[in-house]
């Protein structure tokens, strides 16, 4: 139970596509709080605790405190403006649910992050925006803010105007400290870069973003590294049992992944050839269930496989 100082004094509707980070980001931005401390205090109840502008924690306290007459829920907040449905996509059931409390509850520790975000730590540097999307925005509602599918790893693509995405001035580094709004970071808005779609590699990247998207927009997706296995083995016609030699056939008539999608889209995922799932791509997937290191790269490495294979998201969870 809060007390009704605790409580906050109104709170900005989410957006469709918007973070939570966002929505607290204009929250704070409103009520001109003196330091990161006084927001961290407030939003987080926890001065000392660090934001996590993708897949917070301690939602259940936000919830507390919102105003008489907000309806939210913590899992609305978590469906809805969190990059949780895409990451948790590939994870196991058991891993989701725990994955999904700990963003409820958690204080101190990050047991979610260390299973599901490895991979993305490294390839955002900076919270970004699409030059298109800001003008609308700005047109639309008075304001800017930071949207959900700008903030996938490594796709740094709006698939609504198919334009590159500009990193702002905000570095992930100091979104651990600080609600920052994106107008307050975005001073000046720079021209858009239209994608260049005769590029086969940028045609590819521009799949897997539209991909990354859909996935993002399915709730509870998820349905587990086992079954997502045997999907990919029928469709395959890999007898389980046979699993080597439906390798070795596999390897001489179909080119690689690596092969079919090239160095730079590679290069721009941050995959290695000779690294999962490389040329052993056949054997990550069957191996990927007992690997929790894998587990962080999976939800794009299967939207690759997907492709590759000449399949959906959406034929494949169907
Ligand atoms: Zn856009």
């Amino acid at each position: 139970m809060q007390l009704f100082s605790d409580m906050l004094s109104y709170f900005p509707t989410p957006l469709e596509d918007e973070l939570l980070y966002s929505v607290l980001a204009r929250y704070a931005c409103d009520r001109s709080f003196k330091t990161s401390h006084a927001q961290r205090s407030i939003l987080l109840g926890r001065p000392s605790l660090f934001i996590t502008y993708d897949l917070p924690r301690r939602i259940n306290y936000l919830t507390s405190i919102l105003p008489p007459g907000c309806s939210h829920t913590a899992d609305g907040f978590i469906n809805l403006n969190t990059m949780f449905p895409f990451y948790s996509a590939s994870l196991a059931p058991e891993r989701v649910i725990a994955a999904r409390q700990s963003m409820r509850e958690e204080i101190t520790r990050s047991t979610h992050r260390t299973w599901i975000k490895q991979f993305s730590s490294e390839r955002i540097s900076f919270l970004r925006y699409c030059p298109i999307c800001f003008q609308e925005d700005v047109e639309r509602h008075g304001f800017a803010f930071w949207h959900r599918s700008h903030h996938f790893p490594a796709l740094d693509i709006c698939t609504i105007h198919q334009v590159w995405l500009e990193d702002s001035e905000v570095s992930i580094r100091a979104t651990k400290q600080e609600f920052v709004a994106a107008e307050a970071a975005i001073p000046m808005v720079c021209d858009a870069r239209p994608l260049d779609l005769t590029d086969r590699d940028v045609a590819a990247l521009l799949t897997l973003a539209k991909d990354a998207v859909w996935v993002l927009h399915k709730e509870n997706l998820y349905i587990g590294a086992q079954i997502i296995r045997e999907r990919y083995f029928n469709l395959l016609q890999v007898e389980e049992s046979e699993f080597s030699k439906g390798v070795k056939w596999y390897y001489r008539n179909r080119p690689t992944l690596y092969d079919s999608y090239g160095e730079v889209v590679f290069d721009k995922l941050g995959l290695k050839l000779g690294n999962p799932p490389g040329r052993d791509w056949l054997r990550w997937l069957s191996e990927f269930e007992r690997s929790a290191s894998h587990q962080s790269l999976s939800t794009i490495i299967h939207l690759l496989i997907l492709r590759f294979l000449g399949l959906s998201p959406a034929n494949f969870s169907d």
